[in-house]
């Protein structure tokens, strides 16, 4: 799976460049680490993991907050991408259940290009799409499981570089404006 690290960054990223607020993009990129919450309950790669239910799960919110409190009704929208994005993310790394109960087999996208390092114009692309039959099973104990690593560390500080950049920019703004 990728790192919950790593599927806070995605919508983040995605959410700064749509125009949306640091904090309102900080708050709303939290919502694609709870398919991941099922490791509380000593499962993984479970239901939460699959569109199916996660759409069946996002429309009565948002419908809720429609009703209920309309302003927060685009928000809830684009919440509920975000919570999808963690499956789209997870097929591409593992063998994850994406339209569970659908499609009961699990799905795995390989997707990659392989070059040479010492003869680079050698290059291989693979892409293969695996299949397994779903069982959601328990995880094992002392099962180890990434929380951050490296490279996930390596993109987020990047990513926060990009963030006060942009904060300072907009803060810059504001500030010759009120000057003026
Ligand atoms: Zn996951």
């Amino acid at each position: 799976m990728p790192e919950p690290l790593i599927h806070f960054v995605a919508p983040l990223v995605v959410l700064l460049f749509c125009g949306l607020t640091i904090k309102k993009s900080l708050i709303l990129s939290s919502l694609a680490i709870l398919p991941d919450l099922d490791v509380l309950f000593h499962v993984h790669r479970s239901i939460t993991h699959s569109a199916v239910f996660l759409i069946l799960i996002c429309i009565p919110i948002v419908g809720f907050i429609k009703l209920k409190y309309p302003k927060y009704f685009t928000d809830s929208i684009i919440g509920s991408f975000v919570v999808l994005s963690h499956p789209i993310l997870d097929v591409f790394n593992s063998y994850t259940p994406i339209l569970y109960p659908l499609y009961r087999n699990s799905v795995f996208i390989v997707c990659k290009l392989i070059t040479d390092q010492s003869n680079i114009s050698n290059l291989r692309f693979f892409f293969e799409i695996k299949i397994m039959p779903t069982y959601f099973s328990l995880i094992l104990p002392n099962t180890d499981g990434v929380v951050f690593s490296g490279l996930g560390v390596g993109i987020s500080l990047v990513i926060l570089v990009g963030i006060i950049a942009k904060w300072r920019v907009e803060n810059g703004k504001s500030n010759r404006k009120d000057k003026r």
